[in-house]
């Protein structure tokens, strides 16, 4: 029986950090493989080592003067390693990077040595053997992570080392050659161990205790959320709430195994539980997320619901420019394309022509949208949510340009002026959580 157990940047920020990870990760013997990232900020005006590698590999590349970002890195691991009084040598892992610091250092390697140096420092401080994961989470040479490679080799190293400590946000070609995740992808690492030893829970431990209902950038102190699918999850985190790493939903969801929000500052919370079995039924909206800067193309054309093909042709106009679409709202003679901003910038004018030469059609541009998830396993088959909904909104004064509902009942998506975006998720959280 295995619990994975991930910890973010914030949980490690400083030696005071790295203790409550050890008290955590000790007063539980199934938390038997632990992930961990880079060194996070230590408060608002630090910076993240990940960051600052960054940085690092861009001073080497442009050969600036690169010595005294690497001093700030060599001394932050230093420093938590003294700090907690740990009989380890982290000198000799920081001097051989630096020996290889000069223009051509491939950016992947250096940037992954974040998650490592935390990893050797980590594992000496728990006990728990180092498990590099270039050694066990291999990578398809087109990017994708192999599953069947990396199950083999972590079942293999996991049985014989008992209890590891893992970095995160990278792994290795077949070849050696190390690659990272995303940003934010030592969740991936973790979900992706979860999975290989079929663990019983993927705990994730942040500095918030558990997901919140809305973002608490606009809803000040809005509810946490108790319980939530996989499925939720995927619409709130498509919609921009930054939860978890989206790649990371996928290989826990297939075997079933929970996923734990918890909040190392706070460990006695019990945070949120994502897995297919939610209990708690009581409230129809299980959170609310959203984002700014889409565009509406409408396309209008007599006659054009009889036109065998139409929508056909008009999609595969995007295609042509590689645009992925949003939604399709459509009308008799009229329909809309909406899309993010950034997706058509570059090509907006020649798709517009293309539109109005291949389909014969008049189009118009509507453009400052902002898209609201409002989403809930429990909305299905609710009677007057929508009504709800959307009055709330208008006696708010907040005009509504497109909505648009799942087939699942599992998410209603409301299209709304940029301008509008913030007082509208108030409204909502207001009026109907
Ligand atoms: N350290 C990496 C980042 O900042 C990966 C992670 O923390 O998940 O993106």
């Amino acid at each position: 029986m295995f619990v994975v157990t991930k910890f973010g940047g914030s949980s490690l920020s400083c030696a005071k950090q790295f203790k409550k990870v050890r008290d955590i990760v000790l007063s539980d013997p199934m938390r038997k493989i632990v992930v961990v990232s880079a060194l996070g900020k230590r408060d608002a005006n630090d910076s993240k080592i990940t960051d600052l590698l960054y940085i690092l590999h861009a001073h080497l590349k442009y050969s600036v003067p690169y010595e005294d970002v690497w001093k700030i890195i060599y001394d932050r691991y230093v420093e938590v390693r003294d700090d907690l009084k740990l009989d380890y040598k982290i000198e000799d892992e920081l001097d051989l990077i630096a020996g290889q610091l000069d223009k051509n250092i491939p950016q992947d390697y250096l940037v992954s040595r974040g998650e490592f140096l935390a990893a050797k420092l980590m594992s000496r401080y728990l006990g728990y053997e180092f498990l590099d994961a270039k050694d066990v989470i291999e990578f398809n040479y087109d990017g994708t992570v192999n599953f069947d490679a990396t199950g083999r080799k972590t079942k293999e190293k996991v049985a014989q080392l008992k209890k590891v400590v893992v970095p995160g946000f990278y792994g290795a070609y077949g070849n050696g050659v190390i690659k990272l995740f995303s940003r934010g992808g030592s969740d991936i690492t973790g979900s992706i161990m979860a999975k290989c030893v079929n663990a019983t829970v993927y705990e994730n431990w942040t500095d918030v205790s558990g997901i919140m209902v809305t973002d608490p950038r606009i809803v000040k102190n809005p509810k946490s959320i108790k319980e939530i699918t996989y499925n939720e999850l995927r619409e709130l985190s498509y919609m921009g709430a930054n939860v978890l790493h989206e790649d990371s939903i996928f290989p826990v969801q297939e075997l079933n195994i929970p996923i734990k929000i918890l909040n190392t500052n706070e460990p006695e919370c019990p945070g949120t539980i994502i897995s297919n079995e939610c209990k708690d039924n009581s409230q129809a909206i299980t959170g609310i997320a959203g984002k700014k800067n889409f565009v509406a193309i409408t396309v209008y054309k007599d006659h054009m619901s009889n036109e065998v093909g139409f929508l056909r042709k008009c999609l595969s106009i995007f295609e042509k420019y590689d645009i992925s679409i949003e939604h399709v709202p459509t009308g008799i003679d009229n329909l809309s394309i909406v899309v993010a901003r950034d997706q058509v910038e570059k090509c907006l004018y020649e798709l517009i022509v293309d539109l109005k030469q291949e389909l014969g059609a008049e189009v118009t541009l509507w453009e400052d949208i902002a898209l609201i998830a409002v989403v809930g396993r429990n909305m299905a088959h609710k009677c007057g949510l929508c009504g709800k909904l959307l009055s709330v909104l208008g006696e708010n004064g907040v005009n509504m340009k497109m909505i648009d509902q799942g087939p699942d009942e599992l998410n209603i998506i409301l299209g709304i002026n940029n301008c509008d975006y913030e007082k509208a998720i108030k409204v909502i959280y207001d009026n109907l959580m």
